[in-house]
Parts: structure tokens; sequence; C-alpha cells
């Protein structure tokens, strides 16, 4: 008897007729004998509907009350499901994440899981029951109710299946598994069998958004066992696991992620000398702006300039601060870049084989695209770029290392 986690993300239970399908499906795996743990999102569309509630009557909406509403549409797939499931036949029980209880620090919106009591899960898993769980939510030290952020049901998923030791977490979504890239974007993209939690975790830091970072960071720290796979079809979909692939199968890039999430300041004309860095990028820190890509340059009359990006949201809060720093340090000047996109090519090949960035640039040059910033790390590449040539990036990228369905990839 297997003891697995599965988690239905928003269009998976989109509708009436989709948590009828799902319930169908658990009421196979349940019979099959295995031990069901079942995580929901909010039915598609309704997390921003809910936004949208409180957007309407206020810019300024309290976080507590926030996360209060946001976790209302978890709750109702959750006992939708079950009503589904006990018309099949299947003794099945929900819990919101406060009556788990799964607990959370106390960072509205974003919280972070610290502890989950899997007794009750546990109890009621020995009664032949399944358990369906609100995913995206916890609840604080003094009982507040919590969520985890955008996505966030991945990693409530992830962390039940931890605690509970489960065999396997299972990711049900609309795709039907981990492409090399978004296939959206490139139809002919490739589903990996297999992925390492290491390159997929690299995948969700650098846009990919099939699964929340904090998942993947979760599985990979306890070793979870974890699979994406369609709610829509049947299949294999993809494992991410702790190793490399085997020999059979050894590109050198596994994935190409993007996103449109970040915007580029700079500042110029500041002295080149010790501390000055840490007073432009120190202060933005301190008013808890998350920076993402640096690049720092010394011109020949030995001014210096610094570019880094920061997420959209945070752009006007930078920008405004960076011109106080500015006043301070006499700059020459600030200035600001939204259409920026930044596109990341990722693969544990990548380590044992040079030239991998050459193949990138030129790929890029020959539709040229000018690109405006670089970064690195062992299983990673990142440019920056102007956001219209997005799609065409990830495509002839996608083209130049042979990831397409009936290639070979590079090796
Ligand atoms: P859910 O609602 O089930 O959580 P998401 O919308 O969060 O689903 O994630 C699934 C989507 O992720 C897919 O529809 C696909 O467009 C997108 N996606 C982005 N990158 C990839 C990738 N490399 N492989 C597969 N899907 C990807
Ligand atoms: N419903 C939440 C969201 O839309 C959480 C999730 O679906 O994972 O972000
Ligand atoms: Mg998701």
């Amino acid at each position: 008897m297997s003891l697995i986690v599965q988690k239905y993300g928003g269009t998976s239970v989109g509708s009436v007729e989709r948590i009828e399908a799902v319930a169908a499906r658990i009421a196979r795996g349940h019979i099959d004998g295995n031990q069901l743990v079942v995580v929901v999102s909010a039915m598609s569309g309704e997390t921003n509907r809910l936004l949208g509630l409180a957007a309407d009557i206020s810019d300024q909406a309290d976080l507590r009350e926030k996360d209060v509403l946001l976790s209302t549409g978890e709750q109702v797939t959750m006992a939708l499901l079950c009503i589904a499931l006990h018309k099949r036949g299947i003794s099945a029980v929900s819990y919101t994440g406060r009556q788990v209880p799964i607990l959370t620090d106390s960072s509205y919106s974003k919280a972070r899981i610290q502890e989950i009591d899997g007794s009750r899960i546990r109890a009621d898993l020995a009664c032949k029951k399944v358990v369906v769980v609100a995913g995206f939510q916890g609840v604080d030290p003094d009982d507040n109710i919590t969520t985890l952020g955008r996505g966030g049901s991945d990693t409530t998923a992830v962390a039940l299946a931890a605690s509970l030791n489960a065999d396997e977490c299972q990711i049900y979504t609309d795709v039907d598994g981990v492409y090399t890239t978004d296939p959206r974007v490139v139809n002919d993209a490739r589903r990996l069998d297999k992925i390492t939690f290491e390159e997929m975790l690299e995948m969700a830091s650098q846009g990919s958004k099939i699964l929340q970072i904090r998942s993947v960071e979760f599985a990979g720290k306890y070793n979870v066992p974890l699979r994406v796979l369609s709610s829509f079809e049947e299949g294999p979909g993809t494992l991410i696991s702790l190793e490399e692939n085997d020999n059979m199968e050894k590109p050198l890039i596994s994935g190409i992620a993007f996103n449109k999430d970040e915007a580029k300041l700079t500042i110029r004309g500041i002295p080149d000398q010790p501390g000055v860095a840490y007073k432009v990028l120190g202060a933005i820190s301190e008013a808890n702006i998350e920076i993402d890509v640096i690049v720092q340059n010394v011109a020949k009359d030995n001014s210096a300039s610094i570019t880094f990006t920061v997420n959209k949201t945070d752009l006007s809060e930078a920008e405004t601060l960076l011109q106080q720093i500015a006043v301070d340090l006499g700059a020459l000047e600030v200035d600001s870049d939204k259409h920026i996109a930044k596109v990341s090519i990722v693969g544990v090949g990548m380590r044992s084989h040079a030239g991998v960035a050459a193949i990138m640039f030129e790929a890029l040059s020959n539709e040229g695209i000018n690109i405006q910033l670089i970064t690195t790390s062992e299983i990673k590449i990142t440019v920056v770029i102007d956001e219209k040539y997005l799609e065409l990036a990830v495509r002839s990228l996608h083209a130049a290392f042979n990831m397409a369905v009936d290639t070979v990839p590079l090796e």
C-alpha cells in the first residue's frame, strides 16, 4: 500500500465537471488500495477574482484580511471535491490549513510553513478515508489565517508529503509534465521524463511557473519524489529527483525558462571606491526589495555605474530610493526600464561542457537580439533582453540547442 499526496491545480478543478473528473480519478486510486491525501487549489480564476473584489474597495487592503479572503477559494474546492467523492461511495473528509493544522510564520501573503501536525490526517487514513486539504494556506502561532504566495498549493502538497513521509507527491496540472520550455510558447517543446531537483529549482526561480519555487526547495531538502502529470490524460509525466540523467539522455541543456516580471534600474557616475555598492544595494535590500541580476561597470574616468533588476511591483519604490541615494553620492543620473525580459538556459550538462555560452550568444546574435545583461551560475546562463524579443529568443535558443521533439539533444 502506498501513501500518495496528489495536488490538483486551478484548471484541473476549474468547473463542477472537472471536479467530478478528478473525483473519479481519486476513486480509482483509492480502490487500487493507495492511501491518498489530496491538496486542491481554488477553481481557476477564483484567486484573481477575489483579489479583484478587494481592489475594487481599496488598493491598500489589509494583508491579514486579504489572506482571510483568498483562503476561501481553496475551501470551496475541497468541499465540492468531498461531495463528489461521497457520491462515488468514497469516504472522504476535507480540512482547511488551520484544521490540519499547517503552522506558518506570520508573513501574510508569503507565509512559510514551519510545522505540520499530521496526526489527524494519519488517523483518517487509518480509517480508509481520503483526506482533502486546502492548498496555499496555513495558520500562524496567533491563530491568524495565512497564505503561502501565488502557486502555493504546490508547496502545501510537497510539505505534506515530506511530513507524512509519502511515497510520492504527484502534481496534477493542465500539461502532461515538465517540458524543455513552456509549451504555450514553443509548440514543439519536448516533455522531459526526468529532471533533477537542482535543474527544476533553477527553472522555477528563473520564471518557469509550473511549480512554485518553494515546493521544489522542500522536495529537494526532504528528498520527496515529485512527479508532474496531467489531470486530463493518462501518462508517466515528469519525475523530479536527485539523480542526474543516465548516459542515454544527457543533454547539454535541459530547459529554457523566462519571465517578464522584472524591471532594470541603473545609477551612473558614482565613485569607484569601497562601500559604494553597499550604499546603493544595501539601501534597496533594507527596504525589503529583492534584487536579482546585478552588474557593475567602471569607465575610463574611474566613475562607476551599477545596474540591477527588481520585481516590476517594486520598481517605483526602488526608483524613489535610488534617486535619494544618487543625491547622497553625487551621481550623474538614474534611469529605469520596465520593458525587459529575462531568458535562462538551464542544465547540469553545462558543468562538463565548454562553449554553451557561445552557442547561446550566437543564436541571439543571429536574430539581431541585443543582450543587455548576463549572469551565470554553474548550471545556468541568464540574459536580460528587450521584452519584445522574448518569444523570438526562446524559440531560437530552443532550436539552437536541438531541444525540439524528434531531435537528438546536443551532447
Ligand atoms: P496549476 O493551475 O495546475 O498550478 P500552472 O498554471 O501553475 O498550473 O502551471 C502549469 C502551466 O505552466 C502550464 O500550463 C504551462 O503553460 C506553464 N509552464 C511554464 N513552463 C513550463 C514548462 N517548462 N513545462 C511545462 N509547463 C510550463
Ligand atoms: N489559488 C492560489 C493561486 O492562484 C494558489 C494555487 O493555485 O496554488 O495562486
Ligand atoms: Mg501552479
